[in-house]
């Protein structure tokens, strides 16, 4: 079993994704192999110039010079698989950039490289290294080299590449531990920063269809100023996910929290402090109260709102444009702003904040 490397960014985990890591690892010794591999190997191709070249099995025909992605355009190829890296052959990637790669360091790791290199001999010459044509891009190679590589944390895959590592997982026969490892590396740094750095909903995703319930409730912290009702958000959310709950799971989160919103306006007492032009009829009370509502709803989108302040947080005092509630100067003279502060922050702690719908699967509980 090859190491896991955990020396390079190990040491950014924290909090249950260091346990989750751990589980990982633990997998990863006693190496569960869920995903099966065709067993076909590499075959050699005529190149229009007359030479042969090896070709990985499931790779298609037309590759070379092809530029089919825009975003690897310019991919400069970072060690250990650069040209003055150790290695015995080449990959090229279907918008021809070239990785030097050692056939070892790949062997243990994948089915998919132990056959592709089965036949191959060990190479003589440095100068003539035998070559390997892929059919996915440069960012999606190295996503995968840095995956199996020993030694190497997938700490520096972005959430897109490891999104479609995932979809060829069975492809290039990546081991379950192996992949749960990147998962939850790329996951986990995103749960121990204090915002996700990765695009949210992919965020929340890939958490959400890998079982992990403690970070698909901390992602949905924030996710409160999403817009639902964008369609390409709902298609990604449920195509991402492989699953229609974890969108349910924010719109429920959502009809909690508007619900909950009369908690927020009862811990001001406003029947108690409103002035009499203010209260006496209906129509204006609930003017106001709507007013209240809607400051209240701006202010606790943020991830974790603090109410220093009570009038202020709602806007009673008006500190920022979105939260201003046009008063009167005689409503709420006579409250007890410490007093209304504290029951404030009371109905804050109580406010619906993460989803109560979790993935039904638990990835983890497999290891526990
Ligand atoms: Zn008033």
């Amino acid at each position: 079993m090859r190491a896991l490397g955990i020396g390079e960014g190990g040491s950014q985990w924290r909090g249950s994704v260091v346990e989750h890591a751990i589980a990982a690892i633990q997998a990863a010794s006693v190496g569960i192999f869920l995903f099966c591999h065709n067993s076909s190997s590499a075959s050699a191709d005529a190149r229009p110039d007359g030479t042969k070249v090896n070709r990985p099995p499931g790779a298609s025909g037309q590759m070379q010079g092809v530029m089919s992605t825009v975003d690897t355009f310019q991919f400069v190829v970072p060690p250990p698989f650069d040209e003055s890296s150790p290695g015995d052959c080449h990959f090229v990637s279907s918008d021809g950039i070239q990785f030097k790669v050692l056939r070892h360091s790949l062997v243990p790791s994948s089915r998919y490289f132990q056959e592709l290199f089965q036949y191959l001999p060990s190479s003589t010459s440095h100068t003539d290294l035998p070559t390997f044509y892929f059919d996915d891009n440069a960012r999606l190679l190295h996503a995968l080299l840095i995956v199996l590589y020993p030694v190497h944390t997938p700490e520096f895959i972005d959430i897109k590449s490891l999104q479609e590592l995932t979809d060829r997982q069975e492809k290039y026969a990546i081991p379950y531990s192996t992949m749960m490892h990147a998962v939850s590396v790329i996951v986990g740094r995103n749960y121990s920063g204090p915002a996700p750095t990765e695009d949210l909903v992919d965020v929340y995703t890939t958490a959400w269809s890998n079982g992990y319930r403690r970070e698909v409730k901390h992602f949905s912290r924030f996710m409160h100023k999403m817009d639902l009702t964008d369609q390409s958000i709902v298609d990604r959310l449920i195509r991402n996910s492989g699953s229609s709950k974890s969108y349910v799971a924010l719109t429920e989160l959502r009809r909690q929290r508007e619900t909950a919103l009369d908690g927020i306006i009862e811990a001001l007492e406003p029947r108690k402090h409103f002035c009499l032009s203010h209260s006496s009829s209906d129509a204006m009370f609930f003017a106001f109260i709507s007013m209240m509502k809607t400051a209240a709803r701006s202010a606790l989108l943020e991830p974790r709102p603090t109410c220093n302040d009570a009038f202020e947080f709602l806007g009673l005092q008006p500190t920022d444009e979105n939260r201003t509630v046009t008063w009167c100067s005689t409503c709420y003279s006579k409250a007890d702003k410490a007093k209304l502060t504290n029951q404030l922050k009371v109905a804050i702690e109580r406010y619906p904040q993460t989803i109560s719908i979790m993935p039904d699967k638990d990835a983890w509980a497999l290891f526990m």
